[in-house]
C-alpha cells in the first residue's frame, strides 16, 4: 500500500497562488490577511481581528464542519479562533511569485507528462478575480513553447499536435473555434471513451499558429468578461492539446512505437459558484447557482485522493492523532466515482484519475474582504490532496 500511496502523490499535484493586493483592494485599505511562511506553508494571519469582527461561530472549524462531509468531523475545533491555522499544501506560492515559477515548480511536470504518452490536466480553481485566467494563460503558453523545444530536440521522433478548445456554461458545451454556436453532444465510444462530437480539431502547423489560437480563444473569453461578466464567472474553459508522436523509420527499423496523450488546461468557473461550501449569507443571495461541474469536479478529486491531507490544525490540544484521521478518511472513501454526473467530469475522464496526471492550481485573493472565499479555496486544495 505504501507504494500505491506515493504513486498517488505523484499524481495529484495541489498548489496555492495567492495574487497581490489589486489596485482597488489597496485604496479601500482592504489588507491581507494571508502569509505564505514557507513554500509549503500558508498562514491566516489576522485571527484576532477576526475574532473582534466576528462572532467565534465563523471560525474554520465551523466552516468545515458544516459543508464539507462527515470525514471532516475531526477537524473538531468549534468555537477556536482561526488564527491558530496552518494550511500545507504540496507548494504554496506567494503574491510575490511568478506565473514562470508557477509553471516550473508546480504545473510542468503534469503537463508536460502528455509527451511520454500519459494524459494530463492542469486546472486553475479559485474565486472569480483571484487570478485563474492570469495563471492559465502564462501556463499554457510556457507549456507550449516547452513542447516545442521538445520536438525540435527529437528528431528522431515525428510528432503531431492537435488543438481544440470548448467552453462548458450551465451544462452545455460550445465550440471555441467555430462560429457555430450549436451546443456540442457528447458520445460515449467504446475505444476512446467520451467524445466531444464535432469538435473542431486543428492539426497545428506550428507554433505561431497555436499562439493565434490562444490568442482567439482569449479574445472570446475577454468578450465574454466585458458583456456577460456572469458568464466568465459561471463557464468552464477547456484547452486541450493532443500530442502524438511515433519513432522515425529509418532504414532496417522495425516497428515504430507510438504515443498518443492529450493535455487539458482547464480555467474553472468562480469557485462562489459551487454554493455548498459558502457561508448561509451567501447561499441566500440570489443568482447564485450551484454550478454542478464543479460541484462534481470536487466530488471527483474528493473520491481519487486516497491519502491524508496534508492538514494539520496547529492546536496542542488537537483531540485526534493523525492515524485516526487517516482511518477516518478511508471510510469515507469509495469505489465508485461519478464522472458522469456532470459535463466537464465526462469529458475529462480520460485525464482525470487512472494512470493520468493532474495539477490543480487553487488561486486566491489575499484581502480580508475575500476571506471567506479564500477559506473555501483552501479548503477544497485540502481535500483534493
Ligand atoms: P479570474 O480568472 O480568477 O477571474 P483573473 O485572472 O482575471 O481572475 O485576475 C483578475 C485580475 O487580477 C486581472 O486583472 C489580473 O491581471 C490580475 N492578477 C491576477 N493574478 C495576478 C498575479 N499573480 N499578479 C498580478 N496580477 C494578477
Ligand atoms: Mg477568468
Amino acid at each position: 500500500d505504501a507504494q500505491g500511496l506515493s504513486a498517488h502523490e505523484e499524481k495529484i499535484f495541489v498548489a496555492v497562488r495567492v495574487r497581490p493586493l489589486n489596485e482597488r483592494e489597496i485604496a479601500k485599505n482592504d489588507e491581507s490577511d494571508w502569509e505564505c511562511i514557507n513554500n509549503n506553508t500558508i498562514l491566516f494571519k489576522n485571527g484576532l481581528a477576526e475574532r473582534s469582527m466576528f462572532p467565534t461561530a465563523y471560525t474554520f472549524g465551523k466552516q468545515i464542519l458544516g459543508p464539507v462531509s462527515d470525514e471532516f468531523y475531526y477537524l473538531g475545533v468549534y468555537g477556536r479562533p482561526y488564527s491558530h491555522i496552518c494550511i500545507w499544501s504540496d507548494r504554496v506560492f506567494g503574491c510575490d511569485s511568478s506565473t514562470k515559477q508557477v509553471y516550473e515548480e508546480g504545473a510542468k511536470k503534469v503537463a508536460l507528462s502528455a509527451l511520454s504518452g500519459i494524459n494530463s490536466s492542469v486546472f486553475a480553481y479559485g474565486q472569480t478575480s483571484s487570478g485563474k485566467t492570469y495563471t492559465m494563460c502564462g501556463i499554457t503558453e510556457y507549456t507550449v513553447a516547452d513542447v516545442y523545444d521538445y520536438i525540435h530536440r527529437h528528431s528522431d521522433r515525428e510528432f503531431v499536435l492537435k488543438f481544440s478548445a470548448m467552453e462548458i456554461y450551465n451544462e452545455s458545451v460550445r465550440d471555441l473555434l467555430s462560429s457555430d454556436s450549436t451546443p456540442l453532444r457528447l458520445l460515449d465510444d467504446p475505444e476512446r471513451g467520451t467524445v466531444v462530437e464535432k469538435l473542431t480539431e486543428v492539426t497545428l502547423r506550428d507554433w505561431s499558429q497555436l499562439k493565434e489560437l490562444l490568442s482567439i480563444c482569449e479574445a472570446e473569453r475577454q468578450i465574454g468578461e466585458t458583456s456577460l461578466n456572469e458568464t466568465s464567472s459561471r463557464s468552464h474553459q477547456i484547452l486541450r492539446l493532443t500530442i502524438e508522436s511515433s519513432a522515425r523509420k529509418f532504414l532496417g527499423a522495425e516497428n515504430s512505437s507510438t504515443l498518443a496523450a492529450t493535455v487539458n488546461f482547464v480555467d474553472l468557473a468562480g469557485s462562489e459558484r459551487a454554493s455548498q461550501n459558502l457561508s448561509a449569507g451567501t447561499r441566500l443571495k440570489e443568482g447564485c447557482h450551484i454550478n454542478r461541474s464543479l460541484l462534481t469536479l470536487g466530488t471527483v478529486i474528493r473520491k481519487l485522493r486516497l491519502t491524508f491531507p496534508l492538514l494539520e490544525v496547529l492546536f496542542p490540544f488537537c483531540l485526534l492523532g493523525k492515524r485516526e484521521v487517516i482511518s477516518s478518511l478511508r471510510k469515507g472513501r469509495n469505489g465508485h466515482i461519478p464522472y458522469r454526473d456532470s459535463k466537464l467530469t465526462r469529458i475529462l475522464q480520460n485525464s482525470l484519475g487512472g494512470n493520468a496526471r493532474t495539477a490543480i492550481i487553487c488561486t486566491m485573493s489575499p484581502a480580508h474582504s475575500h476571506v471567506e472565499q479564500s477559506r473555501n479555496t483552501l479548503l477544497f486544495a485540502v481535500c483534493a490532496k
